[in-house]
């Protein structure tokens, strides 16, 4: 065979304006699920053609999630929408008669997951259809695509709509973030109702089991250890990995010695122990921080700096960034107790990440993101920003939103590195975010089972 040759070309063969692209977008939202072929399929060469389904890209640096060195002058090839081969330009073969794309970036990088985000409408109030339509929750993995972030799996609130969408994802055609959920947020009144609880879980079709144990500072009712309990057994037993929203310390121990799979918030009533990390540890169980979930709860007593990013303006909705503002809700912000406690605790929060980054346990990005008030898409750049001050590297950091999080959350090989088999989902950087984890806003382009996201 000849050796591979680049063929350099307008790595972004189909730019339109703006409006066209909202169209083409919509169009391509609208195919979703009506069993259409996308264009790749209908521009597919004859069976047997080893080109046939093939993409191939060219990059000056490309990083693949798993923590290895980045590859100079990279060459990924694409099957089908998975990776297939992926290595330095000479060592990788590209079928004859398949075109090389050149991402032109500083960096190419696997699509971040936020394994902590909610989609639909406000978390377990299924009150609003219009809110859990497909439709709505498809615009939303349309932005949280558009940011770069192109997994989430949504810990609780989620239907059979939810169910639907994850199950129409695995193609090549895929042009919206990836969706895994938890189904309703669990209550039961003890642990009898365990049983039933999880039954209706695995009924649905769920991939994670999420509760609540905390009192949610007064205006709930705590769990019991007997119950999370049984809710953690009966889940085991039907292969459902079960999440849990903590606020303590004791919680958190709690949890963890029954068997509980993630914490999904970071412990902020005190600073965690050496045991609680060697218990994470052992349990090999990570944390979700969701910094930016301490954030949104206070943050809108006044106007937000990010109110002012373009990065953030770019996708921001005029309306709701009015509701914001509004002087009477500022000053309920102000007032609210529950905004001054987690204000006061986010320092405590941010110095646990740190130090269960530090003690070696598991970290993954999560932020809780989801309407009304915490932008999905946004907020998963800004978790990260505030991940490096608590004291991550940028590439620690970088490494929690891809790879590693993956792994935390059961999905390494499928998505979170550019290995071979995961799927080829990919941002371009025109910055080094190792340098600046804020370089992840230099977003370039995102492409999802090798094909070009539209933004
Ligand atoms: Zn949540």
């Amino acid at each position: 065979m000849e050796p591979f040759r680049s063929r350099h070309q307008d790595p972004r063969p189909t730019t339109f304006p703006a409006h066209v692209a909202a169209l083409v977008a919509l169009t391509l939202t609208a195919l979703v699920g009506t069993g259409c072929q996308s264009e790749d399929e209908r521009l597919a060469p004859a069976d047997g053609d080893p080109a046939e389904g093939v993409v191939a890209f060219s990059a000056p640096l490309l990083w693949d999630g798993t923590g290895a060195e980045p590859i100079s002058d990279a060459l990924l090839v694409v099957r089908e929408g998975r990776v297939e081969s992926v290595g330095p330009v000479d060592e990788v073969e590209v079928p004859p008669g398949v075109q090389v794309t050149s991402l032109d970036g500083a960096f190419v990088m696997p699509g971040l997951i936020n394994g902590h985000g909610h989609v639909g409408g406000v978390e377990g109030l299924r009150s609003s259809p219009e809110l859990y339509s497909e439709q709505n929750i498809l615009d939303q993995l349309g932005l949280y695509a558009r940011y770069g972030v192109t997994t989430v799996v949504s810990l609780g609130g989620d239907g059979p709509e939810g169910v639907a969408i994850r199950d129409r994802q695995d193609r090549p055609d895929l042009d919206r973030a990836r969706l895994y959920v938890a189904g309703p947020v669990l209550s039961p009144d003890g642990p009898d109702e365990a049983e039933a609880e999880i039954r209706r879980l695995v009924e649905l079709g769920a991939d994670w089991a999420k509760i609540r144990v905390d009192d949610q500072l007064g205006q709930a009712r705590a769990m019991d250890r007997a119950t999370y309990g049984a809710l953690i057994r009966e889940a085991e037993e039907h292969g459902l990995p079960l999440a849990a929203h903590v606020v303590r310390l004791e919680d958190a121990r709690g949890l963890l010695e029954e068997g509980v799979a993630l914490l999904a918030h970071s412990v902020r009533d005190r600073e965690v122990d050496d045991g609680l990390v060697q218990l994470m540890r052992e349990h090999d169980v990570c944390i979700t921080p969701t910094l930016t979930r301490e954030v949104s709860v206070f943050v809108y007593a006044e106007r937000p700096d990010f109110f002012d990013d373009p990065f953030f303006l770019a996708e921001a909705d005029a309306s709701v960034l009015e509701g914001l503002q509004d002087p009477e809700r500022q000053a309920r912000v102000a007032a609210s107790e529950a905004a001054a406690y987690y204000r006061s605790q986010l320092p405590v929060a941010m110095e646990n990440l740190r130090r269960i980054h530090e003690g070696g346990a598991g970290v993954a990005l999560g932020t809780d993101s989801g309407p009304p008030a915490r932008f999905q898409g946004y907020f998963e750049h800004l978790e990260m920003e505030m991940m490096a001050d608590a004291g991550m590297s940028p590439e620690a950091v970088l490494r929690s939103a891809t790879g590693e999080a993956a792994r935390c959350l059961g999905l390494d090989g499928t998505v979170g590195t550019l290995t071979p088999g995961a799927w080829a989902d990919f941002l371009v950087l025109s910055e080094d975010p190792r340098e600046d984890i804020s370089n992840t806003k230099t977003l370039e382009a995102v492409w999802i089972a090798g094909g070009e996201v539209a933004r």
